[in-house]
């Protein structure tokens, strides 16, 4: 194999000037303008491009196969855990219900730590190991922290894992796990990251530089060389690669379509392809900065301060430089901005679950319920050949495992601007009630949350009826007759306490399971009451109890 080792021959390009420089340990920017986002280029003249993919096909499966355009000097610095060489997937039940003739999933599911972001770890925690980085900074989701916990602890590079409160606990405790150090800041992901600067900034740490860092763009860039070598097998019977008609992605920070579409543009520039795709990028609703400007003929976003979606992966509200050069690449090659809501999301999950048997995480549902809008909408054609980038981040983790100080935490609410989400806790709160029932009643006096509630019930497939007070909810518990109730506390006139108390006493009502869902912070006394007689006990505050909820969980099971 050539290696950058022989050649010595990376270099970065400016996006703005075009100026080139070495790819080396201190870049920061563009020297003649300073232009922050630079692009790899590698000197292929010295490789004879049909040898090339021969030589490739007898390689290993996964992303290092790839190694002439990536940007590592020496192979002796990879570290690797398996990551790339995903299944690409032909659709068949779902392909045929949406009229498509060639929809294809790349499965990301099957990597290391089940998301496209094992890419940007490989390639980034090797590229840190190369110029001898042994601590580093990140703000996350939840993806991108677990994928550089990963490798990081391969790598003995240290990890402190910036998350917004939004991200799902489990996300926090599995990075917790391969030992980063989880910092969990108590407002929005944006927030996050200018927290997470400041610090790495600070302490002299290295700071991840997301969506101007060279490795994650060309790291995402692989998935780009493995569709086309995967469709070319498919559809081309190996005889040559090929570029699908449509890249889809459910879209936050937008590195995934910009390293995709950088992948397109070296292979197309190479003649491994003869077409660009067009890119479809689907935000959450409640998060759609991109698609709101784009629907008004703008390349400039307008950021979203308090992104209202319970989907956190898709949280970034301020896309910034990554927008312009989607809009760009839009405008030259083709594709679309749209977006789901969460609703929408669930309901694809199911549809993708039921006909395919893919079961994919929430940011992945809102792809494809972009995709179902798109061939709705005439955007997307029963020919085109169609790939949906599939990530699955579902896995629980063991609270046992890692004691109690896993988490820390900052809060910056009362200094932000910005209010919160009222609804963070209770949303992780809510996936955990059984997708089973059918008839609920909830008894909620907080608007929002009851409305949070019946919405993600309702997206489980559940009837709803709603009560604002004790009383009317004791009323239409006797009218109804549910599979669950769901109270709240503290609540005007009768209050949960009471309710339970009344349902527990009546024997055509004590067998209904109950769930509480409470802000309360419980007394030793209410909390032993509650335990003989809830099924269920949820905090919808920070300061969820996991041992309780554990407790409750093992014994409803
Ligand atoms: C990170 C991530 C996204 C968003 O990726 P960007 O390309 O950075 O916008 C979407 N889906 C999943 C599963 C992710 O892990
Ligand atoms: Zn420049």
């Amino acid at each position: 194999m050539l290696t950058h080792k022989d050649t010595n021959r990376i270099e970065l390009e400016c996006i703005n000037c075009h100026t080139r420089i070495p790819l080396t340990k201190s870049v920061a920017g563009c020297p003649q303008c300073g232009e922050n986002i630079l692009e790899a280029r590698y000197d292929l003249s010295l490789i004879n491009v049909q040898e090339w993919l021969k030589a490739i096909k007898q390689r290993g499966r996964g992303l290092w196969r790839y190694f002439e355009v990536l940007p590592l000097y020496d192979p002796a610095n990879i570290v690797s855990l398996g990551e790339g060489g995903t299944p690409l997937v032909k659709s068949r039940a779902l392909a045929s219900m949406l009229g498509l003739r060639n929809l294809f999933i790349k499965d990301e599911r099957q990597g290391p730590t089940a998301s496209f972001k094992d890419r940007q770890a490989t390639v980034a925690i090797s590229a840190m190991k190369e110029i001898g980085v042994d601590s580093v900074v990140v703000a996350s989701t939840g993806n991108v922290a677990i994928a550089y916990a990963a490798y990081g602890a391969r790598a003995g590079i240290k990890l402190w894992a910036f998350f917004p409160s939004l991200a799902p606990a489990e996300k926090m405790r599995e990075a917790a796990v391969y030992g980063a150090e989880v910092i969990k800041i108590t407002g929005t992901y944006d927030q996050t990251k200018e927290i997470a600067a400041r610090y790495a900034k600070r302490q002299g740490l290295f700071l991840d530089r997301g969506i101007k860092s060279v490795a994650a763009i060309e790291a995402m860039k692989t998935m780009a060389y493995e569709i086309a070598e995967q469709l070319g097998e498919q559809l081309e019977g190996g005889q040559r690669w090929r570029s699908p008609d449509w890249f889809i992605q459910g879209v936050s920070g937008g590195m995934g379509p910009i390293g995709v579409g950088k992948g397109f543009r070296e292979m197309y520039d190479f003649g491994l392809v003869d077409k660009m795709p067009a890119m479809g990028m689907v935000q959450s609703t409640g998060c759609a900065p991109m698609v709101e400007a784009f629907n008004r003929g703008q390349r400039i976003a307008t950021p979203v301060e308090d992104p209202q979606t319970i989907i956190s992966t898709l949280a970034t509200g301020n896309p910034g430089r990554a927008y312009e050069l989607l809009y760009d690449y839009v405008a030259k090659y083709g594709g679309h901005f749209t977006s789901a809501s969460d609703e929408e999301a669930f309901h694809a999950t199911r549809l993708v679950a039921r006909n395919d048997g893919l079961s994919v995480e929430p940011a992945t549902a809102v792809a494809f319920a972009g995709l179902f809008k798109m061939v709705r909408e005439g955007v997307i054609k029963p020919d085109d050949v169609v790939v949906v980038n599939c990530s699955g981040h579902t896995m629980p983790v063991e609270t046992q495992i890692l004691g109690d100080q896993w988490q820390r935490s900052v809060d910056v609410s009362e200094r932000a601007h910005t209010p919160l989400p009222p609804q963070e806790g209770l949303a992780s709160a809510m996936e955990q009630i059984d997708a089973q029932v059918r008839r609920v009643v909830v008894i909620e006096d907080t608007p929002d949350a009851a409305r949070l509630i019946r919405r993600v019930l309702q997206a489980k497939g559940a009837e709803v009826h709603l009560a604002h007070d004790g009383a009317t909810g004791l009323q239409i518990v006797r009218q109804m007759r549910p599979d669950l109730v769901i109270t709240d506390l503290m609540m005007p006139n009768v209050d949960g306490f009471e309710v339970i108390d009344t349902l527990k006493a009546d024997p055509d009502l004590q067998h209904i399971p109950v769930v509480v869902i409470t802000a309360k912070e419980l007394t030793a006394k209410e909390r032993a009451r509650l335990n003989s007689q809830v099924d269920l006990l949820l905090q919808k505050g920070s300061t969820i109890d996991e041992d309780v909820i554990e407790n409750l969980v093992d014994k409803l099971n």
